[in-house]
């Protein structure tokens, strides 16, 4: 009978050692793995290399398309293991599983993430070039301390920010918790007001992620609560960086 007691207390202090081990992990896996960008789970591209298409030519902006492609090149094909072509083409009917890119002078939108045929159809993302009729300040030719134009700036800056849409990336400000992690924030961009339910833009299914990021690149309140966040540096944040590959590692999976 003693012996079999004892036996019970080896079991029980193993398992209890098990569990201490087992909570160990997962709090460091949470650390060290979880992403820190918030996500639409259900709107993840389902392959890596995605073909980008401009749904017209666009003669009058070649640089700008050249701005737009090369900051998306450098911030996020180089950080993850996203390809999205050479973006020579202009869009065809077929142009189903591509990025379509329109230009127009109006607010830059962009579809969340991969719209597959047969849903709401291709992901569309918008970009203005000119800023005369949206966001005029992004319209000045005055060289800033990068040696860019401010529009140039503008460009490159919003290029990735959209592109991070189509890739199903939401607004960090839209953080359920934001009144806690960034009161100014909050008070301009309260995500309860903003969001009603169905919305798109805040996500069907939003991933809780860690870390809330003030200067993500999909926050608008990376430079305070004013919006703008343009006369910042051209790039992506850490954390944007970790979410980034953990975004590309789903898209993998799919491969
Ligand atoms: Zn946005």
């Amino acid at each position: 009978m003693r012996f079999r007691n004892r036996l019970y207390a080896v079991a029980f202090i193993e398992l209890a050692f098990a569990a201490i081990l087992l909570g160990l992990f997962e709090f460091f896996s949470d650390l060290m793995f979880k992403p820190q960008m918030r996500i639409d789970k259900t709107k993840v591209w389902p392959m890596l290399s995605i073909p980008v298409c401009w749904e017209e030519d666009y003669p009058d902006f070649a640089n700008e398309k050249k701005w737009a492609q090369n900051s998306v090149h450098q911030l996020l094909e180089l950080n993850s293991d996203y390809k999205f072509g050479d973006w020579s083409k202009r869009c065809g009917a077929g142009d189903e599983n591509a990025i379509r890119i329109a230009v127009a002078d109006e607010w830059p939108l962009t579809d969340i993430g991969y719209r597959p045929r047969g849903s709401a159809g291709p992901t569309h993302l918008r970009l203005n070039f000119k800023f005369a009729a949206w966001a005029p300040a992004c319209s000045s030719e005055k060289i800033g301390a990068d040696g860019m134009s401010i529009r140039e700036h503008c460009i490159r800056t919003i290029a990735v920010h959209e592109m991070l849409h189509a890739l199903g990336a939401l607004h960090e400000q839209l953080d359920p918790k934001l009144k806690e992690r960034d009161p100014d924030c909050y008070r301009v961009y309260d995500p309860i007001l903003i969001c009603e339910a169905g919305d798109d833009q805040c996500g069907q299914h939003p991933v809780a992620l860690t870390a809330y990021d003030h200067d993500s690149i999909m926050n608008y309140c990376r430079n305070g609560a004013s919006g703008n966040f343009y006369d910042l540096p051209v790039q992506l944040s850490d954390a944007d960086k970790v979410g980034l590959k953990a975004l590309s590692a789903k898209s993998g999976m799919f491969e």
